[in-house]
């Protein structure tokens, strides 16, 4: 039993002397049997919140509503939820109510695959109902229950599917791979943003290829914003990622974007459809304005300039791309730009009217750009005294 449950093990045998059950469940346990790292435990547990509040000193509320408790023991956090069912399910997301149960086979069946429902109690013995531990080896995605139920009370449970999939290097069982095929267009009825999560996540896992492959042959990408494009474009993101993985978001989408040949604006386009941070969109558009000119050959200190603080995204991705680039040499470049924003001028604007006795105005900001290009080029050096000598002459020549 790894470390994580052994600390919480005291937590579930107080549950347990004082009359109630109480076991470990969900990806804790499904990892902990795969031998892979395991993230946040988290504990089922017939007692009702309000009992499980009288046991212990110290706990928070974090979502009382659903049952949730968070028990805190030696600074650490465990989340204790009562077993619970689900009804309702009339927006094919959230249930329009939980009922506390007394019964763990209740809370299992509500869950969404099989090797999500398993149950492990505080001396390490699994309670595996729903045939968990054979899809485990066989290594497949099966719903609990009937596929097309489940995916009916919960659309988002389809592209969950396909993110385990992508997490564990599973396939999904065909029946439940079937019955996505079949009601895949109940995606459209899910927040954006929740899809979201569960597709950034396989796009950034070890097995993203297999991921892409139930995606596709689910057909959800038909209703994912900017996805119903040729299976091939899908497949060069699948592909390049089995080599190196995208460390984080940002990478990811970029990198999504530019095998889909997507020009900067319709990078923003595509990105706002997935409700994406201005943050995030806005370094997509700049990396990949930098990365359609490096296709096409080489590119000036402006260009790498202009890419501003997106730089560390677009060479990452230059590097994940098939793109033949030199990025050591990109980043030496960008590292030895003299200026790296409009700001880091050794000159201003009230500088050149002070100095040249210029009335605020266009001339103004027309000299101070053709400034900050030339100390980009490397023509002028960021100094008052050149700046000066070059302002001089950039005013005469616009008075002329
Ligand atoms: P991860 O390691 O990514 O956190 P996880 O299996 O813990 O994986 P969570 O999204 O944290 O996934 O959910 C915890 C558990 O809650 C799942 O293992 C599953 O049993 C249940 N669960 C979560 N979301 C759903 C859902 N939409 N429908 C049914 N059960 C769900
Ligand atoms: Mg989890």
């Amino acid at each position: 039993m790894p470390a994580e449950f052994k600390h919480a093990r005291p937590i579930v045998k107080t549950l347990v002397e004082h009359g109630y059950e109480a076991y470990f469940v969900g990806g804790a346990v499904r990892d902990t049997l795969l031998g892979r790292p395991i993230h946040d435990v988290d504990i089922a547990t017939s007692a009702y919140p309000s009992e499980v509040k009288a046991l212990f000193k110290k706990t928070v509320d974090t979502g009382i509503e659903h049952g949730t408790v968070m028990i805190l023991d030696h600074g650490q956090g465990y989340e204790t939820t009562t077993f619970r069912t689900e009804t309702g399910y009339s927006d094919f997301r959230r249930p329009d109510q939980v009922n506390f149960v007394r019964s763990l086979e209740e809370d299992l069946k509500r869950r969404d695959f099989t090797v999500n429902a398993l149950a492990m109690d505080g001396d390490g013995q699994i309670v595996d109902l729903f045939g968990g531990l054979t899809d485990l080896k066989a290594g497949l995605i099966r719903a609990v229950g009937s596929p097309k139920d489940r995916f009916f009370e919960d659309a988002l449970r389809m592209i969950r599917a396909v993110r385990f999939a992508a997490q564990l290097g599973f396939k999904i069982e065909p029946a439940t791979l079937a019955a996505i095929k079949e009601n895949a267009p109940l995606l459209d009825k899910i927040a954006i943003e929740r899809v979201n999560v569960e597709f950034t996540k396989m796009m950034e896992a070890p097995g993203a290829y297999f991921g892409f492959i139930e995606l596709l042959a689910g057909e959800l990408n038909h209703y994912m914003p900017g996805l119903t494009v040729a299976d091939i474009d899908l497949l060069g993101y699948a592909d390049l990622v089995k080599q190196a993985r995208p460390q984080n978001d940002q990478q990811a989408w970029t990198l999504l974007a530019f095998e889909l040949g997507l020009t900067a604006e319709d990078t923003v386009v595509f990105l706002k459809g997935w409700k994406h941070s201005r943050h995030l969109i806005v370094t997509a558009q700049k990396s990949i304005t930098l990365l359609n000119k490096l296709r096409m050959g080489p590119v000036s200190n402006w260009d790498l300039y202009i890419t501003g603080k997106a730089i560390d995204t677009a060479l990452a991705v230059a590097k994940l791309s098939e793109l033949v680039v030199d990025v050591a040499t990109l980043q030496a470049r960008y590292d030895q730009l003299s200026i790296k924003q409009s700001h880091d001028l050794a000159l201003t604007g009230s500088d050149l009217m002070r100095e040249f006795g210029l009335k605020p105005g266009p001339l103004v900001g027309t000299v101070l750009s053709k400034l900050e290009r030339a100390v980009v080029a490397g023509k002028v050096a960021n100094q008052a005294a050149s700046l000066g000598v070059a302002a001089q002459k950039l005013i005469k020549e616009e008075k002329d």
